[in-house]
């Protein structure tokens, strides 16, 4: 390879007076000194600028610039062949060093895996006219964990020294030195994410301690408020006495379903919550869930209406769930159904299957939330939905108990029209006669 950084004549040529060996011996001396302190300096900037460097990219960064302040140029190519991090000295008089170099370098696979010196020009398409300008390039990978993570390069321009094997070496300690700061930094990395994760889930905590007690507090004031009433008031009319003893019927059924459903949250994230599969009749749950919300519908000046056909067959599910879920879609009916409006429970066969479903008139599910209100905690927050208690977790519970009886919950909901949830099961057992 031609070297074109050499004196192109010697002193003697110039007539200037020739050195002795002695000082020749001198000179050298001082040069290999004066090399090792760079050298030394570099590394201990390196080790600095990765220490100080908290990121993956701001170590890259912080190597790169280092380098190019040791040598000339610099470039960190990430093992997809990516340039990271690029940086140089070169003015306009030592030619141009384009960023791409590197990637060309890497491309053509200089130092991907080993250390290595490679000469420019043999490394380099010729149409690259930077190369002219470049004699050496010193690659030096970054490995972590039998990883290759990425390469060093640095390249010497024409006016520098070249990159020999004791620059590589130099080099090496360097991208080891930024190993160390990447593993530090995945390290903190990884310990900073834990960290948020268990924040957030201590926020989420505290915000769900609050959300229940709020919506435990509700019922059981209107509960305890109807209670006294009844209590220190001989003289209460027996269908006052009625009506507030069905108040608190219909709150206590809220409160029950609630607790249920936190209760049932708890179990399902600890994954203990099991639903035995068993022949469920249809007919009678659904005339179950029928009665018991049919005064609080009409506590509301709801229309209800039950619409299920004589022979409706009976399905594989878990009888409480079923009844679970069906009570959870009807009391958000009558949460979310102005008053005046109408809620409708009907079933139907469907194949092999059969279909529930739980229709108001309510105030509709925008597209954009109707997945989202099956997430745990969960609430739509709008002037319509405010005013409503609930934790956000039936419909989260309801999901996940259907998904288990191997069944499907699906929703068809247009704003300020309405919202149907139906469910699908399984049928159990021959249709009745
Ligand atoms: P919540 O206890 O808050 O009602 P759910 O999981 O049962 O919890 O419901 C989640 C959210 O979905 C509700 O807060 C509400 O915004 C929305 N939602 C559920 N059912 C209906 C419905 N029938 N009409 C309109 N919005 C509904």
């Amino acid at each position: 390879m031609d070297n074109i950084w050499q004196e192109p004549f010697g002193n003697s040529l110039l007539g200037l007076p020739q050195r002795s060996d002695h000082e020749q011996e001198l000179a050298a001396q001082a040069d290999i000194h004066a090399r090792r302190a760079r050298d030394a300096a570099y590394l201990a900037a390196v080790a600095d600028a990765c220490h100080a460097a908290n990121d993956e990219q701001a170590i890259f960064h912080a190597l790169a610039s280092c380098t190019a302040g040791w040598t000339d140029s610099a470039g960190v190519v990430s093992a997809s062949g990516e340039l990271v991090a690029f940086a140089t000295r070169t003015t306009d008089a030592d030619g141009p060093i384009a960023a791409p170099l590197f990637e060309t370098c890497a491309m053509r696979g200089a130092g991907v895996a080993v250390p290595g010196i490679f000469p420019l020009r043999e490394m380099l398409l010729d149409s690259m006219t930077t190369a002219q300008w470049q004699h050496i390039l010193a690659a030096a990978p970054i490995i972590i964990a039998g990883e290759h993570i990425a390469t060093l390069y640095a390249a010497a321009c024409g006016t520098q020294a070249p990159l020999d094997e004791a620059s590589l070496a130099t080099l090496t300690h360097a991208a080891a030195s930024a190993e160390r700061a990447l593993v530090k930094a995945r390290a903190y990395h990884d310990l900073m994410t834990r960290l948020d994760a268990l924040e957030a889930e201590s926020r989420q905590k505290d915000d769900f301690l609050a959300t229940i007690s709020h919506e435990l507090r509700t019922p059981l004031t209107a509960i305890l408020g109807f209670a006294h009433i009844i209590v220190e008031n001989d003289a209460l009319g027996a269908a006052r006495r009625r009506g507030m003893a069905a108040d608190i019927v219909a709150s206590g059924g809220l409160l029950l379903t609630q607790v249920n459903d936190l209760l049932d949250i708890v179990q399902l994230g600890a994954g203990r919550l099991t639903v035995a599969p068993e022949i469920v009749d249809l007919t009678t749950v659904i005339r179950w869930c029928a009665r018991t919300v049919r005064a609080l519908m009409h506590s509301k000046n709801l229309q209800f209406a039950l619409t299920i056909p004589a022979n409706l067959p009976s399905v594989r599910a878990n009888t409480a769930r079923v009844q679970q879920v069906l009570l959870n879609f009807l009391v958000n009916a009558y949460k979310f159904t102005p008053a005046g409006g109408m809620v409708t429970l009907e079933a139907r066969a469907v194949g092999e299957r059969v279909a529930i479903a739980v229709r108001d008139t309510g105030i509709g599910i925008a597209p954009e939330d109707a997945a989202r209100i099956f997430e745990p905690f969960a609430r739509i927050e709008t002037d319509a939905t405010r005013t409503q208690s609930g934790a956000g977790v039936g419909l989260a519970v309801a999901r996940q108990l259907v998904e288990m009886m191997d069944g499907t919950i699906t929703l068809d909901s247009t704003p300020g029209v309405g919202s149907t949830f139906t469910v699908m099961l399984h049928q159990g057992a021959a249709t009745p006669a």
